[in-house]
């Protein structure tokens, strides 16, 4: 590897966040005996080979340069260790003639020699060994071979600009009225993870610019992944990560009109495959019962955010109801979905349906603004003379 960071950070990048990334080298300057000696004698014979050593060639080759390797790369809980790995020999020709076939850079050192040089190098390599003569086969003196590679293993955090941390993925729920931003807040999650350099995939279900497309009441849009009930999000991104691409976490919006069903495999992807999920949704339906997608991730969702941009009801106090109007009265009976047509034409809302969100008093009123402006201005008897 001619670069190391470059080397270890592809590592990472394909290894799934909460996996191993794990490496071991020859500890050529040291315990690696058999190289080391094969290098030392190669220097006796040929000066220039020195250059050749594997012990300048491959580096890191101590714990600690390979332990630091690791860290620099973002990778988390980082060991590192030596192993043991002993090798027998019959007898010298048994260790020699692997050289011959060049595998590797001693063997390629030893196939790049002219016969004398070769002959001359086996005969030093043989001294230093302290192998005389031809030992018979399973002789006390024929020669082992005892090496300590270096190791190192870390996991992968998903987040490499956090060292040393270790932040598990969480089932993130960001919910409030229709007006309180959430899409355009989904939005903005997807682009400050984007701009960390990491990769995210885009769901909605019955958006109001219609199918596969997100977007916020700014104007703001993105393509996206339309939801349908039949939509599988595990089987979706288990076969996405299988077949080589990158998830390192979900935006899902409009998640109210997800079921029950999809929401526990969201809770699975963010246990199991320990990826980030951020669901946005309405809580309740404009009868203020909670819609099922939203009832299922309060059940489950590691955090639940009321968003904080805050709508008003029209008397000022804080919007906590949605109210859908129909010819101007505020309806609590209908069906949840009105947005949206089988046959895939542009979803049209009848024109006389509307929401507005209200206080829970008004929406229990059914007092809308509308209805509101017309009583206040309605003549009215003053309660004091
Ligand atoms: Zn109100």
């Amino acid at each position: 590897m001619t670069d190391q960071q470059a080397g270890v950070g592809e590592l990472v990048r394909v290894t799934h966040r909460g996996g191993t990334v794990g490496a071991a080298v020859w500890d050529y300057a040291g315990e690696m005996t058999l190289l080391r000696t094969f290098w030392d004698a190669a220097a006796a014979v040929d000066p220039a080979a020195g250059e050749l050593d594997e012990a300048r060639q491959m580096q890191p080759s101590d714990a600690a340069a390979l332990g630091r390797l690791w860290s620099d790369a973002g990778l988390a809980d980082v060991r590192t260790s030596a192993a043991v790995v002993s090798a027998a020999y019959a007898d010298f020709d048994d260790l020699w003639q692997p050289l011959e076939t060049g595998v590797g850079p001693a063997g390629a050192h030893v196939a790049g020699l002219d016969p004398d040089r070769r002959d001359a190098l086996r005969t030093e390599l043989r001294r230093r060994l302290g192998v005389g003569g031809s030992p018979p086969s399973g002789s006390p003196r024929a020669p082992g071979s005892r090496s300590e590679p270096w190791q190192a293993d870390g996991r992968r955090t998903g987040r490499a600009d956090v060292r040393g941390s270790r932040p598990m993925a969480e089932l993130h729920f960001f919910t409030g009225t229709m007006d309180s931003g959430k899409s355009t807040l989904a939005l903005q999650t997807n682009h400050n993870h984007a701009q960390r350099g990491r990769v995210g995939r885009i769901f909605t279900a019955h958006d109001r610019a219609g199918e596969a497309t997100l977007s916020s009441r700014l104007g703001l849009t993105h393509e996206a992944i339309e939801v349908d009930d039949a939509f599988e999000f595990w089987r979706y991104v288990v076969t996405s990560l299988t077949q080589g691409g990158r998830i390192d976490y979900l935006i899902c919006d409009e998640a109210q009109f997800y079921t029950p069903d999809q929401i526990d495999q969201l809770a699975k992807i963010v246990d199991e495959l320990q990826l980030d999920v951020f669901a946005f949704g309405i809580l309740t339906d404009f009868r203020s019962v909670l819609f099922p997608g939203s009832a299922r991730l309060v059940e489950l969702a590691d955090r639940v955010n009321v968003l904080q941009v805050e709508a008003l009801c029209w008397c000022g106090k804080r919007a906590t109801h949605n109210a859908r109007t129909e010819y101007g009265v505020m309806v609590v009976e209908g069906e949840v979905i009105v947005v949206g047509d089988v046959d895939n034409e542009a979803p049209a809302e009848p024109e006389h349906v509307a929401y507005e969100v209200l206080c829970r008093q008004h929406h229990r009123r059914r007092l809308t603004a509308a209805r509101a402006k017309a009583v206040s201005l309605a003549p009215e008897p003053l309660p004091f003379g």
